[in-house]
């Protein structure tokens, strides 16, 4: 089995469901589905050659393949996809793999190539594909295409139900509505096109993470839908954080490009604004649980950080000084632990191993503040591991034992 990626063609405003019922039809699993703006630009399976086959086969697909694309190649496919496409190779790539220190051999199990397919060069292109060549959006718009005016109609990604929505978990759907918040061109804040990919790879590799960890049961699928932001504003007027940040510290450096950017989005300032970012973004069904996500290099209080289980700020600039770029997705992935209630674990988090948190309000058992039997965890050290409590916080446990995790299950009581 390899992860499969599908880039889909220019302009396509619809989410083609029934690619999802030829991906399970297939044997396989859908993992991640992205959209730009109003348009869906690229769906992440997990399956073999035939589901691969099934993929490239599917009418909305401009490429599927488990492999790198070729560069220099033309696709149909929209500016963002690209993004996503070059991030995926640059996952591939041997410098990625030499740079990451462990953390590739932790984070991805897709040494198993496929056979190319769907991606084969079309006529008229740099066959040499030996790197440094960037893909070309041959289809892509300029500017964003009018809203999606569908109403309803499209199949539900999963037949398993979420029941308990009065608490947070990482179950079933996933909607993250990420704003890539960039500010003017040669100032430290601008997001290049190669920012935005490292970008991308940060959220795909955190959400691999959790399609490898999670139990099946979960049904857990990441939905990502990224609006691009440029805005005037000098990163220089940012107020300097103190060292260690104050709890004031981390509002004052955000709001100023944040609550710019929401107004650009047409959004009010603060949490309303934040609400309304998260109300308007294109998913393609309805999602079991939505947050926000604000990535960026403007200067923050703190590297990422999430607050109140809504809102993800993730400072690009800082998490590859700490982590390296092959590193991101670990930070990604803790932070995204704390939309379920997660809590942290390590020592300077001043955490107790009686503070009660997450989906089950089960307490904090692996915080290693006076806990010598403190282990590995996601939450603890941003490793590949849950230590035994994490479960639980996530949503990921079946506390009654009738087989059904407890936030699909009806006869569980929160
Ligand atoms: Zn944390």
């Amino acid at each position: 089995m390899s992860r499969i990626l599908a880039l889909l063609k220019t302009n396509t405003t619809n989410f083609p469901s029934d690619l999802v019922d030829a991906i399970t039809g297939a044997g396989g699993s859908l993992v991640q589905i992205w959209s730009g703006d109003h348009t869906f630009s690229a769906v992440i399976a997990e399956g073999n050659a035939s589901v691969q086959s099934a993929m490239s086969a599917h009418s909305a697909v401009a490429c599927a393949t488990s492999a790198a694309i070729p560069t220099a190649q033309s696709l149909d496919v929209d500016p963002g996809a690209m993004e996503l496409a070059n991030a995926w190779n640059t996952s591939l790539s041997d410098d990625y793999r030499a740079n990451v220190d462990g953390f590739y051999a932790q984070s991805m199990q897709i040494d198993g190539l496929l056979p190319p397919g769907g991606c084969a060069q079309g006529a008229g292109e740099d066959g040499d594909g030996g790197g440094g060549g960037k893909l070309v959006a041959v289809g892509g718009p300029s500017g964003s295409p009018g809203p999606d005016t569908t109403t309803g109609g499209v199949a539900a990604l999963t037949t398993a139900t979420v029941v308990h929505k009065e608490r947070r978990a990482l179950v079933g759907t996933i909607g993250v509505a990420a704003a890539y918040v960039g500010g003017p061109a040669g100032s430290t804040a601008e997001l290049t096109s190669d920012d935005n990919g490292s970008l991308a790879l940060a959220m795909m590799h955190a959400f691999d993470v959790y399609y490898d960890l999670a139990p099946k049961a979960a049904h857990l699928v990441f939905e990502v839908n990224v609006r691009r932001m440029t805005l005037a504003l000098d990163p220089t007027t940012i107020p300097t954080p103190a060292n260690p940040p104050a709890s004031g510290d981390y509002e004052a450096c955000e709001a100023p490009w944040r609550d710019a950017a929401l107004t650009a989005f047409g959004q009010s300032s603060g949490w309303a604004g934040i609400g309304g970012f998260v109300s308007s973004a294109t998913f393609s069904d309805p999602a079991d649980y939505t947050h926000a996500a604000f990535l960026t290099k403007y200067p923050t209080a703190w590297m990422a950080y999430c607050s109140s289980s809504k809102k993800i700020v993730f400072q690009l600039t800082s998490v590859v000084g700490n982590w390296k770029p092959a590193g991101t997705h670990f930070v990604y992935a803790h932070e995204t632990g704390h939309t379920s209630g997660a809590p942290d674990e390590y020592v300077s988090s001043k955490c107790s191993v009686t503070d009660k948190a997450g989906f089950s309000n089960g307490v904090n058992a692996n915080c290693e503040v006076g806990n010598s039997a403190a282990v590995d965890c996601l939450m603890r050290n941003n490793t590949k591991k849950l230590c035994p409590a994490t479960p639980g916080h996530f949503g990921w446990n079946d506390a009654n034992g009738d087989g059904i995790l407890d936030p699909f299950d009806p006869s569980y009581s929160t």
